[in-house]
């Protein structure tokens, strides 16, 4: 018998269901919302990335409707050849608004937004230092550009410096990289001292506002505004895809940063437009989210009573082994023992009618439930979260 020269995936696949690291899909039927049905079972949506319950609204559904009967399903081709619409230009100049920056680039997600601005940046004579803790497509970023990659770990500032002052010299551009918030921790990035750290350095500084467009900051223009830093040096990555309930990246910085992008980033020369259905979507919820303050208003207020209702689980119900991780945003982090007991607990939650995300290694270091707010979550809901999460922890107790 030859050799089979695929037969390392079944292995491979073997290893993943041993290690507990294997994950499926599950499908939702039915409307995106603070109530969900998933595989048939409804179930209160503390799992989605949705924060001002915004991917069902009406007002994004008949933008999207309206702009396919304009324009049709597809944008048929890249950009720069048949697939630019005025419809790209008016919500690339409307991000722009909401950042308060001069230019931005709409491209087909934030993770692809990420891999051609980064790649587009720097190459193998630069420097990248980045948090340990960035997303993935920050990570993947670093990788394509051929770049010296250094991480320094998760918010340490002091080694971040040592490693420029070890390392800045021997390189012609250096690149910055971090999250703005951390989207399995839900804590900050400390952007003020970032920026300091860039200047001395000279070093260009990119940040990942992927969880903070339209959460941070009055205007909801994200972490940069919430840490007063808008007009600052920096380019600025995020996602129509949480919030902003469509789907897309943008880029937002000077004038000069993006014409660079249109002409070097490969994640948005090579791949088809945005489609106009979701460039409509999105351009709709960016006027929400500049107009309607109290949509993020109500986020805010739901996530201070889910944070004290976890606070008082943990304090008075739960095993001493679990811990809510430190979050300044409606991500909300329940660390606990190991990857099995996260599963089971991700299970029983289910089984109450609450869906929040067990996560567990590689995704993270340490096992998690990630319980993620919404603006459209009910005092009632949130009881209701109270209540199962009381259960689960009593049940830990006493198993
Ligand atoms: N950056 C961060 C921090 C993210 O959490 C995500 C999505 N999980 C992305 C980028 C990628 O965005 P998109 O889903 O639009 O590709």
């Amino acid at each position: 018998m030859p050799p089979d020269p695929y037969a390392w995936i079944d292995q491979t696949l073997q290893a993943i269901h041993r290690a507990d690291w294997y994950r499926s899909v599950q499908a939702v039927s039915g409307s995106p919302g603070s109530v969900v049905t998933l595989e048939g079972q409804k179930l209160l949506n503390f799992a989605s990335n949705d924060y001002l319950g915004l991917a069902g609204d009406e007002r994004l559904i008949q933008a999207a409707i309206a702009a396919t009967q304009v324009y049709g399903t597809g944008s048929t081709g890249s950009r720069l050849l048949s697939g630019h619409r005025e419809l790209h230009h008016r919500l690339e100049q409307a991000i722009a608004d909401l950042k308060q920056t001069a230019a931005a680039l709409v491209f087909s997600s934030g993770y692809l937004a990420n891999l051609g601005t980064i790649s587009a940046l720097v190459g193998a004579r630069d420097l990248i230092v980045a948090d340990q803790y960035n997303h993935a497509s920050l990570k993947s970023g670093a990788a394509l550009s051929g770049a010296t990659v250094m991480n320094y770990p998760h918010s340490d500032l002091t080694l971040l410096r040592q490693q420029l002052q070890q390392h800045r010299s021997h390189h012609r551009r250096c690149l910055m990289l971090t999250d703005s918030v951390f989207s399995m921790d839900g804590d900050l990035c400390r952007l003020p001292d970032l920026l300091a750290i860039a200047e001395s350095f000279d070093a260009m500084l990119l940040i990942d506002e992927a969880h903070a467009t339209g959460v941070l900051g009055e205007r909801g223009s994200g972490g940069v505004e919430h840490f007063g830093c808008t007009g600052r040096p920096l380019i600025q990555i995020g996602t129509l895809s949480k919030a902003l309930g469509s789907l897309g990246g943008y880029v937002a910085g000077t004038a000069p940063l993006i014409d660079l992008l249109r002409n070097r980033a490969p994640t948005w020369i090579y791949t088809t437009g945005l489609s106009p259905a979701d460039t409509a979507a999105a351009l709709a919820a960016v006027q929400i989210v500049t107009q309607e303050p109290q949509r993020r208003q109500r986020l805010w207020q739901n996530v201070q009573i889910l944070q004290q209702m976890l606070q008082n689980v943990l304090e008075h119900f739960a095993p001493p082994t679990w811990k809510l991780l430190p979050s300044e945003s409606p991500i909300l982090c329940l660390q606990v023992e190991d990857a099995a007991t996260v599963l089971s607990l991700g299970r029983q939650l289910r089984q109450w009618g609450v869906w929040a995300a067990a996560v567990r290694p590689p995704t993270v270091p340490t096992s998690r439930l990630r319980f993620t707010v919404m603006a459209t979550h009910t005092p009632d809901q949130l009881q209701q979260v109270a209540i199962a999460l009381q259960k689960l922890a009593l049940g830990a107790c006493h198993p």
